[in-house]
Order: C-alpha cells, then structure tokens, then sequence
C-alpha cells in the first residue's frame, strides 16, 4: 500500500502520521505486520529488484486499514485547507 511506503519513508504530513503512530501505540497487530512488509520490501529491494507489493505477507489487519483511512481522510481536509488558502 502507498500510504505505508510514504509513512516507512517518513512522507507522510505530520498529522496523518500522528493519527497512524496514535494507534500503533495501541495495537500490536499492526506494529507486528507493519514490520513483516518493512523486511519485504528491504528483502525485494536488495534480492530482487521488483516491486514490493505483489510480495506483501499476509492480509493487513482491519485495524490498520481503519487507522489508514483515518490518517488519510485527514490528509484529504489538510489539502483542502491549503487550496481554500490559496
Ligand atoms: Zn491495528
């Protein structure tokens, strides 16, 4: 998934990843699978060179999905923020 390449990558906006780290916090599950694709995709990118998505382990927990969405139904309000701005 994008959205867990850009917050591994530290490109997530500050609030999203502040929604996402709040529930990592609290959940175990996800720490636990978000680890599991971390080292796939290191393991791709240094044995393979393909893209890491088609190799994600398992299925993403339904709490992280949740927690996904929320962060970025954020993002979404922040980007509208910034349009009414301008
Ligand atoms: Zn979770």
């Amino acid at each position: 998934m994008e959205f867990m390449m850009d917050y591994l990558s530290n490109e997530l906006p500050e609030d999203s990843r502040a929604i996402f780290e709040r529930h990592l916090t609290a959940c175990p599950h996800c720490v636990r699978y978000l680890k599991t694709y971390q080292t796939t995709i290191t393991l791709c990118r240094e044995a393979f060179d393909v893209p890491p998505m088609r190799t994600v382990p398992a299925e993403i927990p339904e709490a992280l999905v949740q927690a996904i969405l929320a962060a970025q139904r954020q993002a979404v309000r922040q980007g509208a923020q910034v349009r009414l701005v301008r």
